[in-house]
């Protein structure tokens, strides 16, 4: 018979675990607290589009665990072979990411996800559970109880041989490993916060860039060394636009006029094609997002009981736009793992926390320090310097 799997959170990094090991013939049980996001009767459904950087780590992930299903979830990315530069005066500068013409690709947060809970329903040996929020896992030798509230608030049970957390940066199913393994375990905030903005299509069609007001095929960024605003294009010729800055910066813009005059010193080229108004009410009402590290150690729970990936084993700040990339590999890693020993789970997920937490902490530590260099660095006179001559 086949042995079974709990997954918990229905997110990116959880989809791609529970296709990879239905692929392997395990039944698997995705588990996620929200309803469906597909459904319009969804009350917490994002509407607003949400865009993430996807680079070459998770599309070769994706591609490892399904190549035909990686290009129909990829299908609407929109390549960005740069980063273009703002600076006050309005000025814009290009800055190749290679010379070859690789591009890191921005795509929509909640359509990349609906599209692969899409590939989860083709499925047989996947059962989705909406609606289910993990409260507790008994660990056992033979098997593991976990125990949800669902909406109607009823307590519910599901046993599995082991179970898979990917239930995000405050995960239920790492807490309750906590209990079991003796975990290393750290959670940081960093003095930012990020709020979301948005740059409408062009109202007529643009010479150079069609339905976007700026070139669709870069990484937007204005750096202002303590706070930048950045814009990635989406498929509609709108940006999704976010501001990042210290929380005292943020908390001191208290007033409508305040903001304003902030934004028109600071970004008057991003406020003209944001539209004054819209800009200031977004910045008003929109919810202020906080950035937090966790890094733990081990990632399983022995005999191969459980394990966490993504956001639940490594959450770090976005600057590196590598967070869910990294989810991605965490997938990837296992799988080969997986398929190299087969029989033996225990030693699969061992080996997994043993060789994974090098990269994972030295990517945590890369995305802390490129908020200097999206900032400040690409600004500097030595960057630029440096950039021109690699371009000669
Ligand atoms: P999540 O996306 O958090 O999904 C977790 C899922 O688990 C959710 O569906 C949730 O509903 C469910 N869940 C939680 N608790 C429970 C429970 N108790 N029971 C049942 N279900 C539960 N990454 C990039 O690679 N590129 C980028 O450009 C990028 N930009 C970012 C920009 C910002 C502003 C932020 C904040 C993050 C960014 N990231 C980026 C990081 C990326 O969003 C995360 O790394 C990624 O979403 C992690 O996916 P995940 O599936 O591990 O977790």
């Amino acid at each position: 018979m086949a042995e079974s799997v709990n997954v918990i959170g229905a997110g990116l990094v959880g989809c791609l675990a529970a296709i990879a090991l239905a692929k392997r013939d395990f039944e698997v049980t995705l588990f996620d607290y929200r309803q469906d996001p597909r459904l319009e009767t969804t009350k917490d459904r994002n509407l607003r589009s949400i865009n993430l950087a996807i680079s070459a780590r998770g599309i070769t992930s994706l591609e490892f665990v399904d190549e035909q299903i990686s290009q129909r979830v990829l299908k609407n990315m929109i390549p960005m072979r740069g980063r273009m530069i703002h600076d006050l005066a309005g000025n814009q500068e290009s800055q190749d990411y290679g010379l070859f013409g690789e591009c890191i690709n921005s795509i929509d947060r909640s359509v990349l996800n609906n599209n692969l809970l899409d590939e989860v329903d083709r499925f047989s040996n996947i059962h989705v559970k909406f609606g289910h929020k993990l409260s507790r896992v008994d660990f056992s030798r033979e098997k593991q109880t976990c125990v949800f509230t669902t909406d109607a608030k009823e307590q519910k049970s599901y046993d599995a041989d082991f179970v898979v957390g990917c239930d995000g940066a405050y995960s239920t199913t790492r807490s309750q490993m906590q209990r079991e393994v003796r975990m290393d375990y750290s959670q940081e905030y960093i003095d930012c916060c990020y709020i979301e903005l948005y740059i409408p299509p062009a109202e007529t069609q643009d010479a150079t860039f069609g339905s976007f007001v700026m070139s669709p095929n870069h990484l937007h960024i204005w750096p202002r060394h303590n706070f930048m605003l950045i814009a990635l294009a989406n498929g509609d010729g709108s940006f999704t636009s976010t501001f990042f800055g210290p929380w005292s910066l943020v908390e001191s813009l208290d007033s409508r006029t305040k903001i304003e005059e902030f934004l028109k010193c600071n970004f008057s080229d991003a406020l003209d094609v944001m539209g004054h108004k819209n800009a200031v009410d977004a910045f008003e009402r929109n919810p202020r997002g906080a950035l937090m590290c966790v890094e733990c150690k081990p990632y399983h729970v022995d005999q191969g009981r459980a394990i966490i990936l993504g956001d639940a084993a490594h959450s770090m700040v976005p600057f590196y736009g590598q967070g869910m990339n990294c989810g991605f590999e965490d997938v990837k890693v296992l799988m080969r793992l997986l398929d190299a020993h087969p029989q033996d789970r225990a030693a699969v997920f061992a080996e997994y926390s043993l060789n994974r937490h090098e990269d994972l902490v030295s990517i945590i530590k890369l995305a802390k320090d490129n908020y200097k260099e999206m900032s400040h660095g690409v600004t500097s006179r030595l960057y630029l310097i440096r950039k021109k001559l690699d371009t000669l």
